[in-house]
């Protein structure tokens, strides 16, 4: 029995944002629609995307929910000229899309990866973010240096631990041994201290986890190409986010200068900002986040556009479990998909904001439920909402 007898007469009437303070602000996006029925999405690392939303809402406000290319290909062309391109805006829409999946999931009486053209896989590999130093639990194993290499073994130590076999560290958490981190550059005792770092988790855990490092576009080109060519012996699963994200052609470069695997994406917009690095093979894993960068849909689309290129897809993510789990329904859609990030270890109470654990043993089982498959509790968004927001309203 469907919950409305013409998913194509319904009309949206309002969208509201609340947003959650967590280890990062998550704007939670909800549709509303003249049936009764609404959807739940998410816009993360967006300072203001809720007062973007609150925009941009006019432009889909009496449309039907179910079209959902229609209404996002709308809100991207409408807004070029105020960020429908890139950043902020793309981040808010990129919410709108997720809210318009579950709901129209729930209007059409389907999981959200079926609008997505189906799925691939029943569970979707989960990728921990891990951090030495201040963050390990028990930091008294550090012997005095939080930083040390043998600190970062023993903090993939602890997250292969907890059922990971696939994890990932910041190269960038301290700038021991630079000079100057202004100028971006690695000296060889700076790259030496780096090249420790990974060869010491990799002897630790390599046997049971893939190991991926971060650079947070700190570095140069050419301080990237000799810590790259460096860690070559230790087999990596990426090195991610290698030199700042404006300019493409020495992306490009760095990529095809060494053999250690290149990740990079969580700053490119949509499948235009993604194109020439696809094209000209200027990394090796495409890395977007699903509720920045531009939403399930787009997110799919990038996908798609990788594997013409023979690339493969992982999932930036710092969202709350409603952020993660569209991009775990974008994961088992797409076949070239490796690996989703979950980047809350030290949240105990992520979960709770959908009242339920969705990773078990480094997976998420994707839900077959209508739509994304989770609801948030509205007690748990109320304790935890920024100061001045209201919740959105419950139906
Ligand atoms: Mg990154």
């Amino acid at each position: 029995m469907s919950l409305v007898s013409n998913p194509r007469e319904v009309e949206i009437t309002d969208v509201q944002t609340t947003r959650i303070h967590g280890n990062f602000t998550w704007t939670l996006v909800r549709i509303y629609t003249d049936a009764g029925v609404t959807g739940t999405g998410e816009a993360v690392l967006g300072p203001k995307a809720d007062e973007y939303i609150d925009y941009a809402k006019r432009i889909i406000i009496g449309k039907n929910p179910v079209d959902i290319d229609a209404r996002c290909t709308d809100l991207f062309d409408r807004l070029i000229h105020v960020g429908g391109m890139n950043g902020i805006g793309v981040t808010a829409i990129s919410g709108i899309d997720i809210a318009l999946h579950d709901l129209a999931g729930k209007l059409l009486e389907v999981p959200a990866y079926q609008l997505l053209g189906g799925k691939h896989r029943d569970s979707v590999r989960v990728y921990c973010d891990s951090h030495a130093g201040e963050h390990m639990d028990d930091i008294d194993d550090a012997e005095g240096d939080p930083y040390s290499p043998a600190s970062y073994a023993d903090a993939a130590e602890e997250v292969v631990g907890d059922g990971f076999d696939a994890i990932k560290f910041d190269l960038d958490a301290t700038d021991r041994y630079e000079l100057d981190t202004r100028n971006k550059h690695l000296n060889a005792r700076a790259i030496n201290y780096r090249a420790d770092i990974v060869r010491a988790v990799t002897e630790r855990v390599g046997d049971r986890a893939d190991v991926a490092f971060d650079c947070h576009w700190s570095w140069t080109g050419d301080s990237i190409r000799r810590l790259a060519s460096a860690i070559e012996p230790y087999d990596v699963w990426w090195l991610e986010d290698t030199v700042p994200p404006e300019n493409h052609d020495v992306q490009i470069q760095v990529t095809q200068a060494t053999d250690t695997t290149i990740a990079a994406g969580e700053n490119v917009y949509r499948v235009e900002g993604a194109r020439r690095l696809l094209e000209q093979q200027g990394l090796d894993i495409l890395h977007p986040d699903v509720p920045k960068t531009g939403g399930m849909l787009e997110t799919k689309k990038m996908a798609d556009m990788a594997k013409a290129y023979y690339i493969p897809l992982a999932l930036h993510n710092v969202s709350s479990p409603v952020g993660t789990m569209a991009s775990a329904h974008v994961a088992a859609a797409a076949s070239n998909f490796l690996a989703l990030e979950y980047h809350a270890r030290e949240i105990e109470w992520w979960d709770n904001v959908i009242g339920e654990a969705i990773i078990t043993d480094g997976q998420i089982e994707v839900p077959d439920e209508p739509g994304l498959g989770v609801e948030i509790d509205r007690d748990v968004v109320a304790e935890h909402m920024a100061g001045d927001d209201t919740l959105f309203e419950d139906a």
